[in-house]
């Protein structure tokens, strides 16, 4: 809040004499536009404090103008001064100018803050709203990623079972082909032809020593022809 700074006018000051304070001092922005800059020239009386300006009266008082409201106004009530809209330089004020346009003043400052609060608040909400969509796309990217990993997990997942399933059926047919012929069953085929074969050379072997234990050089024993 600025610092709005009290400048002591004696009586003795002069409405020229006026100075600019160091400090901040009350900056009008405009002033009413219907006000009469004719009143003064009437008035023979302080509009504040109502003390006479009549010369030669028992107490002499400057007649002064206040260059906001152009009322007729004594020192007094009118010590201040405020930058003033048309001409920029500090002019006298009275004090009921100089507290409705302080008043006016703050409101105004008030208001701009407060402008400036909401255009604030509204590029944060923008940034925010945009810094939102941007995360909710990456979120969609991630989604659909997370969707397409699922139906590769589905398909290495069928893929697999097809796999476990002819893993299986492969098993089931070598185990039918064992239960088919097995070994006892094959075992007991071979001693059989080993027996069958054990038979046959006993059966050639007998053929062969009958055969021998035949006279060959002797005659015939029924006509003895040789
Ligand atoms: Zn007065
Ligand atoms: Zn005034």
């Amino acid at each position: 809040m600025a610092d709005f700074s009290v400048q002591d006018l004696s009586s003795s000051q002069t409405q020229s004499s006026l100075q600019a304070s160091p400090q901040v001092v009350l900056k009008v922005s405009s002033i009413d536009k219907s006000v009469n800059k004719k009143a003064y020239k009437t008035q023979n009386n302080c509009v504040i404090c109502n003390v006479n300006f009549a010369k030669g009266g028992p107490v002499s008082v400057q007649k002064h103008t206040c260059r906001f409201c152009y009322q007729a106004v004594c020192s007094s009530c009118s010590p201040l001064t405020a930058i003033h809209p048309s001409t920029n330089n500090l002019e006298r004020i009275c004090i009921p100018c100089y507290t409705r346009y302080l008043k006016e003043e703050i409101e105004r400052e008030n208001e701009a803050e407060k402008q400036g609060v909401i255009s604030r608040e509204v590029e944060l909400r923008k940034s925010l709203n945009s810094e939102k969509m941007k995360l909710e796309e990456e979120l969609d990217k991630v989604r659909n990623e997370q969707m397409g990993l699922k139906s590769q997990v589905l398909t290495l997942s069928s893929e697999l079972e097809c796999l476990n399933h002819q893993k299986i059926n492969v098993q089931t047919s070598e185990n039918k082909n064992d239960s088919s012929v097995p070994i006892s069953d094959l075992l007991e085929k071979l001693r059989e032809q080993e027996m069958e074969n054990a038979r046959l050379q006993k059966e050639v072997q007998t053929l062969k020593t009958s055969s021998n234990s035949r006279p060959s050089s002797s005659a015939c024993e029924h006509c003895s022809v040789q």
